[in-house]
């Protein structure tokens, strides 16, 4: 009897310590989460304790920390969607792709292709800063970089694992450049092998992926028809090839 009055109370005791728990302001930055009050963390009561459990923003806070580290960071308040100049009906269109593609773009990639200066990297980097916001994890990669550091530790199993699963598994990966190469050279096996593992699995995965480069969808299709195919029923929605004269309107003007 008295037991089991004790634990009655004991059970009020620990929910009400939860709750004053998760009615405190923590102190991380960055992000301003309401659901753990900017803690990381929610107290929930579990077998006769209270446990903490890691808030989704933790997933955001860590891609957060990454960009922080890339190049990417500087260029997330610089590169919005209010900020990018659409006066070229072409503009208006690459604007409105990019933001359906945030609404409505869950499960498809998006492909940018074409001519370089053409506000690619300006859309894609305001894509990634607006689904950061909603908490989703991004990975920033950049192809001649990142493809060469990959190439250099295939020996290395590990190295080569930790590298690979992380471009394979976040939410949303940004390739920028893709299948980048040194100018005048054209990619190697290498490189469509490596192209093809990572957007491989994100197809299988329906995982959100922004692809930009100076390579136009026809280009990849007859680099790698299996690459290609799958960029091209992806991104069907949501892509978009600028090409040549119509940039050279656009250069003119600036
Ligand atoms: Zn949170």
């Amino acid at each position: 009897m008295l037991e089991s009055i004790g634990d009655f109370d004991k059970d009020e005791w620990l929910r009400s310590k939860a709750e004053q728990d998760n009615e405190a302001e923590g102190n991380l930055v960055g992000i301003d989460c309401r659901k753990c009050k900017n803690k990381g963390h929610i107290s929930i009561v579990r077998n006769g304790e209270v446990m903490w459990k890691i808030c989704d923003c933790m997933k955001a806070r860590k891609s957060l920390k990454q960009m922080e580290q890339s190049r990417l960071k500087p260029l997330l308040d610089e590169y919005t969607f209010e900020k990018f100049i659409a006066t070229d009906p072409w503009q208006k269109n690459a604007l409105s792709i990019a933001q359906n593609f945030v609404e409505y773009g869950e499960n498809h990639w998006l492909f940018f292709g074409g001519m370089s200066g053409a506000g690619k990297s300006h859309l894609c980097t305001a894509i990634c800063g607006e689904l950061l916001k909603r908490g989703k994890g991004v990975r920033y990669m950049m192809w001649k970089e990142d493809s060469t550091k990959l190439k250099s530790v295939i020996t290395d199993s590990n190295e080569y694992g930790k590298l690979i699963d992380e471009l394979k598994s976040v939410d949303v990966l940004y390739i920028d450049d893709f299948l980048k190469v040194q100018r005048g050279k054209q990619p190697t096996e290498g490189d469509i092998n490596l192209a093809f593992e990572i957007l491989n699995y994100r197809y299988a995965n329906k995982s959100l992926t922004l692809i930009s480069t100076e390579k136009t969808i026809d280009e990849i299709l007859s680099l790698d028809d299996a690459i290609g195919g799958r960029i091209y029923q992806m991104s069907k929605n949501y892509s978009m090839n600028i090409a040549y004269d119509r940039m050279k309107n656009f250069r003119l003007r600036k």
